[in-house]
């Protein structure tokens, strides 16, 4: 058996941004990372559309975004140590929100105000100036628009989670590869993982960063998460008019959302009839884009008549079903046992604020610099919700 003082099970971006922000508290913790498949493969991580925004709807997730864009700008120097690390390559092009509704339109309105509050540049376009600042839209059915010039845009996915892993090693931080199969537990705590070797580890905390893979693990121990997979396929689309490289992310109230890939485009939708999938189904669902995506891009941008699908693929949200927001803290019941999971579509954006606040949390005993303590999962038996309406 080996021994660590925080275990951490899964190596996606939440996994090492907990282990890297760890190790520059504390350089002398022992700190193993355990990651079932490093070739990332059905990783959110590495599925992912690897964008940020600060438009959320609640104020928590805005706060997240602020330190998020700060720390993606910035990265060269945070992770200073590890080797290779450069640029993530951000592109700050924006989000654009369409509303079709005076509803709609009010949620807008009520979010961009308390966006402004937090110190990011939300405006409000009304349809007409919409028009003018992206000719290429069709904005008839389109009630008010709103858009983030700066602050939000995408970047390298890969690279955050090859400069989070870098930079926590070269401090001393384990990876180990392997599956758990189950907390180790006795008198009320936990007090290590058990890998499907058979090996062990040892560890005073263990944190739970494994995705939609949190939820078995919990159910090991008679916990019930609300944390499930949801298949969302992505395309990657060729339209040889439609050459807009400065455009924004747009999300549609159609249903889909759009952004520049290089020369390309990418485009997804949220399923009609949307809910839990088979952890393994990593098939894309290819109908969608003719089914429910083409169509209504075409009514928004005439541009794209003509369309190729040059590849898909498809990834799973680890979807929290109670309010589609994270679950960071402490779980309930358990003194040693931590939970990082649920982001629901967002986390990878959330991955340094999170990181940051459960190393926090881990050697502090509380959120020191941002409070995330809305999202702890006791609100699973409080009945406190933290709903986000802007799900992607
Ligand atoms: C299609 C798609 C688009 C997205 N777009 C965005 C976006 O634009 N912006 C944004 O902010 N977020 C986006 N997300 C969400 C974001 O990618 C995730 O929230 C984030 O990457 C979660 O990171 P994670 O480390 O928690 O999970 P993961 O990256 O899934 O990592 C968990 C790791 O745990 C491992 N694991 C699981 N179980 C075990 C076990 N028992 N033992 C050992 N290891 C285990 C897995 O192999 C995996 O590597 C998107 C997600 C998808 C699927």
């Amino acid at each position: 058996m080996t021994a660590a003082d925080v275990a951490i099970v899964g190596g996606g971006a939440m996994g090492w941004s907990t282990a890297f922000w760890l190790m520059r508290r504390d350089p002398a913790l022992r700190v193993a990372v355990v990651e079932r498949d490093p070739s990332h493969a059905q990783a959110a991580t590495a599925l992912s559309v690897a964008s940020i925004r600060q438009q959320f709807t609640c104020r928590i997730n805005v706060k997240i975004s602020r330190f998020g864009i700060d720390f993606l700008r910035n990265f060269e120097a945070y992770a200073a140590g590890a080797s290779g690390v450069a640029s993530l390559g951000l592109r700050e092009q924006g989000y654009l929100f369409l509303a079709g509704s005076q509803a709609g339109a009010e949620v807008l309105r009520m979010a961009a105000a308390m966006q402004r509050a937090e110190g990011a540049a939300t405006e409000v376009l009304a349809p007409d100036d919409l028009a003018v600042r992206f000719p290429w839209l069709a904005v008839g059915d389109v009630a008010l628009a709103s858009f983030g010039p700066r602050d939000e845009g995408w970047f390298d996915n890969m690279g955050l989670l090859a400069g989070l892993r870098g930079a926590a090693m070269a401090a001393g931080a384990e990876s180990r590869r392997g599956e758990v199969v189950a907390v180790m537990v006795g008198h009320g705590a936990a007090h290590g993982v058990r890998l499907a070797d058979g090996s062990e580890i040892a560890a005073g905390a263990v944190v739970l960063a494994a995705g939609t893979g949190v939820t078995p693990l919990l159910a090991g121990l008679g916990e019930e998460s609300p944390v499930e997979p949801r298949k969302r396929t992505v395309f990657v689309i060729d339209a040889p008019e439609a050459r807009h490289p400065r455009a924004p992310l747009m999300v549609d109230h159609g249903g889909f959302y759009l952004r520049p890939e290089g020369d390309h485009w990418i485009t997804a939708t949220v399923p009609d009839a949307d809910g839990p999938c088979a952890p393994g189904d990593f098939e894309p669902d290819l109908a969608q884009f003719e089914e429910l995506i083409w169509p209504r891009l075409h009514a928004r941008a005439p541009v794209f008549a003509a369309v190729k699908v040059l590849r898909a693929w498809a990834g799973h949200y680890d979807f929290n079903r109670l309010d589609a927001n994270a679950l960071v803290g402490r779980w309930p019941g358990w003194p040693n046992l931590y939970a990082l999971t649920g982001f629901s579509g967002h986390g990878l954006q959330q991955a340094p604020a999170m990181g940051r606040g459960m190393a926090e949390l881990l050697t502090a005993g509380r959120f020191e610099t941002l409070d995330l303590s809305e999202l702890a999962p006791d609100r699973l038996h409080t009945g406190a919700r933290v709903r986000e309406k802007a799900v992607v």
